[in-house]
């Protein structure tokens, strides 16, 4: 082999070597451009993917937070509700619970650890009975249960998933307190049944003293006189009957009876009603005093209700005396309220009476006073006028000494007021 031969082969091997450096050169680049652009690609899902987890991880703390608001808002509902609410599983279990539900059923806050229902107490263990039974047929059971002398309704109605509607979860036990309803109803029919007793025996009389009448010839004038007078007696009876019946309608009338508030002459009431009621005082010649101790005119409101109220008392005081006895009204005030003092020396108020007296149509023994033809209305009819007044009644009385109810009634201010 030559020197020319040698340069050849040199050239030919640097030739390859320099082909096979660019060759490399290329596949090299290719990789590193292709790496390149996946790690780019890489690069920004990367990117999208961080944006995506900060999108959900956003999302999933609003639904975190407006589950807890919702939970929030819920309990505030629960906790604020009348009505007692407890949510039984389907084994019967409390799953849930408010206040009043607690309150009504007597269970203590560890309910929903205990695992044995073993000591529970009779209204709980009905109230756990009737869920079962509903979550089993899925048909709503009311029912009403009585503990410790209150009437509870109980409304017991399957609890569906949210999702799967047809999947009943348990069972929601609605417990309302019905003694107040019940109270209302019972005193409603009372009420009903006193009216018409009371309408009944005037009527009756006037009924059969009419049909006397009607064989007008055959009476003599005597008897004339006595059927007319019995008649216009019941009459008045009645009219005075509906008076205050009317009077009670209206002071049962919830509402400000703003428009009527007045000032008033306290003096000036007192002497209209000594006046109204002079000839009955004189029948029994007793004598109406009074002592009034005020500074001008007084803001009460509405002086329909104040005078009725004062009329009634003094009225009483005439009605339940004796021959020659008195009644006495006094008034005294300071910066805040009004007191009235009514005083008679009749026939006293047994101390056991003393708080019904002021019931509806409750009369102590009816004979005792059936010659006046009380209805019994008067003193509920004060009792109503106080309480629309903010005002109280008290009394101290003894059998055959007398008796001396006391007024308060708190002044309204006048700048207040307009
Ligand atoms: P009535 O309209 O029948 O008088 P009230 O409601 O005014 O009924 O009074 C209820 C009962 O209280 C009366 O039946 C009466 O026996 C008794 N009573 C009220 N005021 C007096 C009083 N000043 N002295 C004695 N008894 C009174």
């Amino acid at each position: 082999m030559n020197k020319a031969d040698g340069i050849i082969i040199i050239a030919v091997l640097l030739l390859i070597l320099a082909l096979t450096i660019i060759f490399s050169i290329v596949v090299i680049t290719n990789i590193y451009l292709r790496t390149r652009r996946k790690l780019q690609k890489l690069k920004k899902r990367e990117t999208e993917l961080e944006l995506e987890l900060t999108t959900y991880d956003r999302r999933i703390r609003e639904i975190v937070e407006s589950d807890n608001n919702r939970f929030n808002y819920l309990n505030s509902v629960f906790s604020c509700m009348g009505n007692g609410i407890v949510l039984f599983n389907s084994n019967g279990k409390p799953v849930f619970l408010n206040h009043v539900g607690r309150k009504f059923l007597k269970i203590e806050k560890s309910v929903f650890f205990k695992e044995d229902s073993k000591d529970l107490n009779p209204f709980y263990e009905r109230v756990i009975r009737h869920s079962l039974k509903t979550y089993e047929s899925r048909v709503p059971e009311t029912f009403e249960h009585v503990n410790d002398g209150k009437t509870y309704k109980i409304q017991c109605v399957p609890v569906y998933d949210r999702y799967e509607r047809q999947v009943c979860i348990g069972v929601m036990a609605d417990i309302s307190d019905l003694t107040r309803l019940k109270e209302i109803e019972e005193a409603r029919k009372e009420f009903v049944s006193n009216v018409s007793h009371e309408f009944r025996t005037p009527m009756t009389l006037i009924a059969g003293y009419v049909e006397t009448l009607s064989m007008w010839d055959e009476l003599d004038p005597q008897n004339r006189q006595k059927c007319l007078e019995v008649i216009s007696y019941e009459t008045r009876r009645l009219e005075r009957l509906v008076q205050e019946l009317l009077t009670l309608s209206r002071l049962d009338k919830k509402g400000d009876n703003g428009e009527n508030i007045s000032l008033v002459n306290i003096k000036n009431v007192i002497e209209k009603i000594f006046s109204s009621l002079s000839n009955l005082a004189d029948e029994k010649s007793i004598s109406l005093e009074s002592d009034i101790k005020i500074s001008g005119n007084i803001l009460i409101s509405n002086e329909q209700f104040f005078y009725q109220m004062l009329f009634n008392l003094v009225e009483n005081g005439i009605k339940y005396n004796k021959e020659n006895g008195y009644v006495k009204v006094s008034v005294r005030n300071d910066t805040e309220k009004i007191y009235i003092k009514i005083k008679d020396n009749g026939l006293g108020i047994d101390k056991k009476e003393h708080k019904r007296i002021f019931e509806r149509f409750y009369r102590i023994e009816k004979d005792r006073n059936s010659g006046d033809g009380g209805n019994g209305i008067g003193l509920s009819i004060v009792d109503m006028a106080l309480k629309r007044m903010n005002g109280k009644i008290s009394l101290e009385s003894e059998i055959h000494k007398g008796t001396e109810f006391t007024i308060v009634i708190p002044l309204r201010d006048m700048k207040r007021e307009d």
